[in-house]
């Protein structure tokens, strides 16, 4: 075991741990910085966004106006003081962007373009055609490399968060190529790990969004907020999964039942196709459920029609859009609607953290999708995750690095001996383990699970059968045997690992909507179909112990939007 240290780790390469790593490297040339990614950062799922990155950028536009419309989309669970924040800070960061050589899409005047999202009330979002992700990721990606002190571990996969004395002090982390485990002291840690998709059997996120970090952090006793809250995207590719970006309506699509009509006008008259997701996913499922979808290879579904659109404009605003259908449904959307249903698209939930992205354990600190600030509450809108990894990925790096200068450099060894029993527990352990379970076996049970029973709807009844569940797989996964025993890349290994991961944030997903009976946002229960405020109108905390989770409440800051009715 080989033994590393820098000043800053940053656990994660998306758009979010660039950003952090950028403004770590601006607060002092003199910090060692290391990202940490388990796939080389232009692969990470922050390349495959497409449709936008909100900010408040027009005349007509107002810091009130979107920070409002944020709220609203939350269905009032936001910290109305992150939100106000976040806001103000997404602008400058946008044009940041620009100075960095990201090619935003053009008005014929020249200006930044922005087009319409659901839940926006305003033209907000910022483009560059629906590639936007890749972009960004790559304008973030070309501008670390002009900083000396930022140093890069790719293809390495972080085991575990090292702490001593209640502080982080820095990571574990698996060299994929040599299968060597490393010590890598730190004076900070940052996660910006990602989402959690994959806990889900439908959904529109990267096989890597396996919520590592969310794990990580909270074995390293950070809390995770609001894990009941996942946003379910309304139009997905019918057996892939694959996202067809919300620009799509944003760009005039619209969506059709079997019988050709534009069904929202019954759920969301006013915004129809630009409503947001939680309701337009729940409409869908209505209509599926009432005989009024399509039937297909892989189940019911709806049409995203763009025909009227016409093929000038699909072709220069939405080509990847064209790419997908033709690609992965056998459409061409000049022609045909696109086969579209609802998939699992982003967690809300994630580790605490305040507008800083401390997490509250000291020298630890996390952005990005990974995080839950939170300005998303119950419901994030569309467009505003990739600002968010902008704002918080910036704070978060600035304060990890003020962090870091306070600290004393680090000691000469405390941290080999605590990474001995990381050792003994993947190479004795896991590695070693014959046991009779199947790794796809357990992961395909628990996706299944969770998607069956803790997806758009849920009840009492079918949380505590997932919450069983999961706790069963829990012990079946002690018995999965790991049969690649060779070191080079052994993705086997990687799998188990990030199936361990998943599992206890599959039991703090199911726990927490268990605890929570109200409906807000993308938390929706049959058994309790009001929100309620007067019991509910809070965070909700959960804290790893040694005898399992333990729940508690945090109570949500309302600056100047009170809880109102939330109609569309
Ligand atoms: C298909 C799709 C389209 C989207 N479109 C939009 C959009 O148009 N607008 C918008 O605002 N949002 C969009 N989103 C959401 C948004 O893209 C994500 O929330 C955001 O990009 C997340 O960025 P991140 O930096 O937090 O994480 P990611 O980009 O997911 O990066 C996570 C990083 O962590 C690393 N990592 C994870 N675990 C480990 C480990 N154990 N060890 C080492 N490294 C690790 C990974 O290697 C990776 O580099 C979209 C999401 C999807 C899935």
């Amino acid at each position: 075991m080989e033994r590393l240290a820098y000043d800053i780790v940053i656990v994660g390469g998306g758009a979010a741990g660039l950003r952090a790593a950028i403004a770590a490297a601006e607060t002092s040339r003199s910090l060692r910085i290391a990202i940490v990614s388990k796939v080389y950062p232009m692969r990470s799922h922050t390349v495959s966004a497409e449709g936008g990155t909100a900010a408040v950028l027009r005349d007509y536009d107002s810091f009130d106006g979107h920070g409002f419309d944020t709220v609203k989309g939350s269905d009032f669970l936001a910290d109305q003081d992150a939100v106000e924040f976040f806001v103000r800070r997404a602008p400058p960061e946008v044009i940041q962007m620009e100075h960095w050589g990201c090619p935003w899409s053009r008005d014929p005047d020249g200006r930044i373009a922005v087009r319409a999202f659901g839940g926006m009330t305003v033209k907000r979002t910022v483009f560059a055609a629906d590639k936007v992700g890749f972009h960004m990721l790559h304008t973030l990606f070309q501008t670390s490399l002009k900083y000396e002190n930022i140093e890069r571990l790719d293809e390495w996969f972080v085991t575990q968060i090292l702490a001593e004395g209640g502080k982080a002090v820095g990571v574990a982390a698996l060299e994929l190529r040599s299968g060597t485990l490393h010590a890598i002291a730190a004076k900070a840690v940052v996660i910006a790990t990602g989402g959690a998709g994959r806990v889900y059997e439908f959904t529109t996120n990267g096989a890597i969004k396996t919520g590592d970090g969310m794990a990580l952090a909270l074995r390293a006793a950070a809390p995770l907020k609001d894990m009941e809250f996942l946003q379910f995207h309304p139009t997905c590719l019918p057996g892939t999964g694959i996202l067809i970006t919300e620009a799509a309506r944003g760009e005039g699509g619209y969506l059709i039942n079997n019988k050709g009509e534009r069904f929202l006008k019954k759920y969301v008259p006013e915004k129809m196709e630009l409503g947001p997701r939680d309701i337009l996913s729940r409409s869908i499922l209505q209509e599926i459920r009432e005989g009024r979808g399509f039937q297909g290879p892989y189940g019911q579904y709806v049409g995203l029609d763009l025909r009227h659109l016409g093929e000038d404009v699909i072709n220069k605003k939405l080509p990847m859009v064209r790419e997908l259908a033709e690609e992965y449904a056998g459409v061409d959307p000049v022609h045909e609607p696109i086969p579209v249903r609802p998939g699992q698209h982003y967690i809300m939930g994630g580790v605490h953290t305040d507008v800083r992205g401390s997490t509250g354990v000291p020298g630890l600190f996390a952005a990005g999708e990974a995080a839950c600030v939170s300005i998303n509450g119950a419901n994030r809108l569309g467009s505003n995750s990739l600002s968010e990894c902008l704002v918080f990925g910036g704070e978060a790096g600035r304060s990890a690095a003020a962090y870091a200068i306070s600290q004393p450099a680090v000691g000469s060894n405390p941290i080999s001996g605590l990474v001995k029993a990381e050792e003994a527990r993947i190479f004795d352990g896991l590695l070693k383990r014959e046991g009779g379970e199947n790794l796809a076996e357990v992961r395909s049970d628990m996706q299944h699970t969770m998607e069956e029973n803790v997806g758009i709807y849920r009840n009492g009844d079918s949380l505590e059968k997932a919450l069983a569940h999961v706790r069963e797989l829990r012990r079946r996964y002690e018995r999965v045997g790991v049969r690649d025993k060779d070191p080079f890349f052994n993705t086997e290994l990687t799998t188990t690992l990030e199936l361990d991961f998943m599992l206890d944030l599959a039991e703090a997903i199911a726990n927490a909507a268990l605890l929570r009976r109200e409906s807000r946002g993308a938390h929706s229960r049959t058994d309790y179909p009001k929100r309620d405020d007067a019991n509910f109108l809070h965070h909700s905390m959960a804290f790893r112990t040694a005898t399992g989770l333990r729940f508690d409440k945090l109570p949500v800051k309302i600056t100047k939007w009170q809880p109102a009715a939330r109609v569309y």
